[in-house]
């Protein structure tokens, strides 16, 4: 017999412990045996967590379990379809709602030179009648048959469900913005629109495809207490990862990447400010938020622990839902500062420090896992005669572009990056050279079929040329671009908007 029930795997958890504590309680002969009384209350903590989780919104994902399934496969069949939601990754894909097919048409050609899939509906009726899956619509505010009220009811009613919305208009006064604010939009757009800035509005909207679930690493002594805030974080689409001591903490420290710590500030083997000390001398972690969970919350605590480079300090009272608000905040601001902080600032892609980085780890793993990694250097060609004759804008439009194709064409798994200039390196993890080099061969292609224009009348195409090597098992970061860099001198030499390939030993 199947059951439904929307029991959440934090609320099974709760539960499973305050009915272990009672069966713990009445096989213990040796003890003087505790009231139910005294058992709940030594569990009051657990319960008090029960009770304002249950007032809270119920839990959107309703688990289908078998009667005779324990609480622990209720709990992994849980987690397992959580998981796969969040790791899903599509293609993105953009729906644009305007009457005029023109224009409609248009805008398609343009995101698909960029590699992002777009349908066009000529009214909002045919977009509600579509089943295709949108991931931000570009809204016309002007339409035929229906008021700007009603569309800007339908965008509200879009980014309630968490859809991403840009407005269109060929004018956009004081009202209209405001009405775009009310109404949740992302972004406007001003018609006639501007092939860059689109793009532009479209990749910060939706963030790159190189975005991920938030992973957040937790510290607690007391399993109990680390189980439920593991369970109660990956509730909201996080990954945490949980230690029971600092010392496990400190043996992972060096493949670990996380956007937030999450520490318990009194632990029996450091205390949790010695440990955000220690994590505070790794430069790797700068822009990593530190946040304590304590029972002790007096003002010196408070002071004691941001000076020793915390963020925050949430009090072990405080109801879940606070509890969670508060990290999530965290997570997404701390989230924006470092993409901002690791981009660059032209292109989009990973600045130079921040490829680097990326890369490194990607070795890393892939020498632990024993599976192919590969590296590709490209260089623009003829980039200096492109300035030279169509002027830096157009040149800095090129590079752009690159950035953009390369980050809208490339698995999540690859990181792109501006290694300087008119160069940018590509790890790609899991891929062999030749997969990497047939990748390429196709961006190379798209590439070229771009046409940049200045603003009199002129027009250019631009080529790349590329070298890529599948590294070793002790190939470095060092010696690999060495290598690829070999790889693209000889492209340049046998004429450009070449690719050629190597395998390390
Ligand atoms: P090759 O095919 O051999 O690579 O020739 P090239 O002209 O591309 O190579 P060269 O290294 O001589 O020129 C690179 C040019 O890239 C010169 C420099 O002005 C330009 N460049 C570097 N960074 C930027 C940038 O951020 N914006 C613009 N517009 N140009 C840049
Ligand atoms: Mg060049
Ligand atoms: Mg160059």
């Amino acid at each position: 017999m199947k059951i439904y029930t929307d029991i959440t795997p934090l609320t099974l958890f709760a539960l499973q412990q305050i009915i272990k504590s009672l069966i713990d309680n009445s096989n213990d002969g040796l003890k003087e045996q505790k009231s139910i009384d005294e058992t709940i209350l030594d569990n009051k903590w657990l319960i008090d967590q029960l009770i304002t989780g249950q007032k809270e919104k119920p839990d959107p994902f309703l688990v289908e379990v078998n009667s005779d399934v324990g609480g622990e496969d209720l709990i992994s069949s849980f987690i397992n379809q959580h998981e796969n939601l969040l790791h899903r990754i599509d293609k993105q894909t953009v729906g644009i709602i305007d009457d005029q097919k023109s224009i409609g048409h248009a805008l398609i050609e343009i995101l698909h030179t960029f590699a992002i899939n777009a349908y066009w509906f000529e009214s909002i009726e045919k977009y509600e009648e579509s089943d295709k899956d949108i991931d931000l619509i570009l809204l016309d505010i002007v339409m035929p048959k229906v008021t700007q009220t009603e569309v800007f009811e339908f965008a509200k009613r879009q980014s309630e469900k968490g859809q991403k919305v840009i407005v269109c208009s060929s004018t956009f006064t004081f009202e209209t913005r405001l009405a775009a604010v009310r109404a949740g939009c992302a972004d406007f757009i001003t018609k006639p629109i501007n092939s860059y800035s689109l793009i532009e509005k479209i990749s910060r909207t939706l963030g790159t495809n190189q975005s991920h679930a938030f992973q957040l690493v937790l510290v607690d002594d007391q399993a109990t207490m680390g189980t439920f805030y593991k369970l109660m974080i990956e509730q909201e689409g996080c990954d945490v990862i949980y230690f029971e001591s600092a010392e496990g903490l400190f043996k992972e420290l060096e493949n670990l990447r996380p956007d937030l710590f999450l520490l318990d500030m009194n632990m029996p083997d450091v205390d949790g400010i010695e440990l955000a000390k220690m994590l505070r001398y790794e430069a790797k972690f700068d822009f990593t938020p530190i946040i304590f969970i304590t029972a002790d919350e007096t003002v010196e605590t408070r002071l004691h622990a941001i000076s020793a480079g915390a963020e925050d300090v949430i009090s072990k009272a405080s109801a879940i839902g606070a509890v969670k608000s508060q990290i999530l905040t965290r997570l997404k601001r701390a989230n924006d500062i470092r993409k901002h902080v690791a981009r660059d600032a032209l292109t989009g892609v990973l600045n130079h420090g921040q490829i680097a980085e990326v890369t490194n780890q990607i070795i890393k793993r892939s020498r632990r896992e024993k599976q192919p990694t590969s590296l590709a250097v490209i260089d623009l060609d003829k980039f200096k005669q492109v300035n030279d004759t169509f002027g830096h804008v157009v040149g800095d439009r090129v590079l752009f572009s690159l950035g953009q194709l390369l980050m809208n064409s490339l698995r999540d798994t690859d990181a792109i990056g501006r290694w300087g200039g008119e160069e940018f390196v590509i790890a790609f993890e899991n891929c062999t050279v030749d997969a990497a080099a047939k990748k390429l061969n196709s961006i190379k292609s798209a590439f070229k079929a771009m046409s940049f224009s200045d603003d009199k009348g002129g027009s250019i195409h631009v080529s790349f040329s590329a070298g890529v090597i599948q590294l070793g098992q002790k190939t470095d970061l060092e010696e690999a671009i060495i290598l690829a860099d070999k790889g693209l001198y000889k492209a340049k030499h046998a004429g450009r908007d070449k690719i050629v390939t190597f395998i390390c030993k």
